[in-house]
């Protein structure tokens, strides 16, 4: 069972759900002058975004991106690099990007950045944040969890593609690591 990888638990199923239904209607009232676009950025963002779209009463589109950090050489770049673009017009549009988590802020300065770019509104909502990571400038507009700066899985997060289906937010056991 994967609850035996676990070390210990960071953020409970009870606690993301309570904090979906705040941001959820934070977020109605926030757009409800307009239609946004709740963009998931895949593959960790799927249950939040599952989770947090149930409590917004209100009109809106959902739309995914991909993204990859590129790893060039024998050290991370850095760079971020796109798999699959949006398949919404988004030009005058409000976003809302959906992430998992933000530490070196690379990826979502990277998205927030092109999305602007071309002429979109864009705001940013991530179920973890750990700022103690970051490299460059970007903080999100909501956020569920300030969390420490720890390797964290589940709730969509994985290692290695496992544990993303883990109804919580822990910390794996070192072991693990070493398998
Ligand atoms: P950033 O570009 O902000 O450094 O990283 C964002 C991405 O790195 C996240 O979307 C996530 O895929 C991955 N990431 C960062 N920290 C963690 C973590 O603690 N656990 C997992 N599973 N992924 C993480
Ligand atoms: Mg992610
Ligand atoms: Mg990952």
């Amino acid at each position: 069972m994967l609850e035996q990888d676990i070390k210990k638990v960071l953020v409970s199923e009870e606690q993301i759900h309570e904090k979906a239904v705040e941001l959820g209607k934070i977020l109605q009232n926030d757009y409800k002058n307009t239609t946004p676009l709740i963009l998931g950025i895949l593959r960790g963002s799927v249950p939040f975004m599952a989770e947090l779209i149930k409590h917004i009463d209100g009109e809106l589109e959902i739309d995914f991106m991909t993204v990859s950090s590129y790893h060039g050489g024998t050290k991370s770049s850095g760079e971020v690099k796109l798999i699959m673009d949006v398949d919404t017009a988004i030009n005058g549009r409000d976003i809302l990007i959906v992430e998992d988590i933000i530490d070196t802020g690379r990826t979502l300065k990277y998205l927030k950045e092109l999305l602007e770019h071309r002429g979109a509104r864009v705001k940013i909502v991530t179920l973890l944040d750990k700022p103690e990571g970051r490299v460059v400038e970007i903080e999100p507009d909501y956020t569920g969890f300030t969390i420490p700066n720890e390797f964290v899985v589940g709730f969509g997060l994985d290692y290695d593609e496992h544990y993303r289906n883990l109804p919580y937010v822990g910390v794996l056991k070192e072991e693990v690591y070493k398998k």
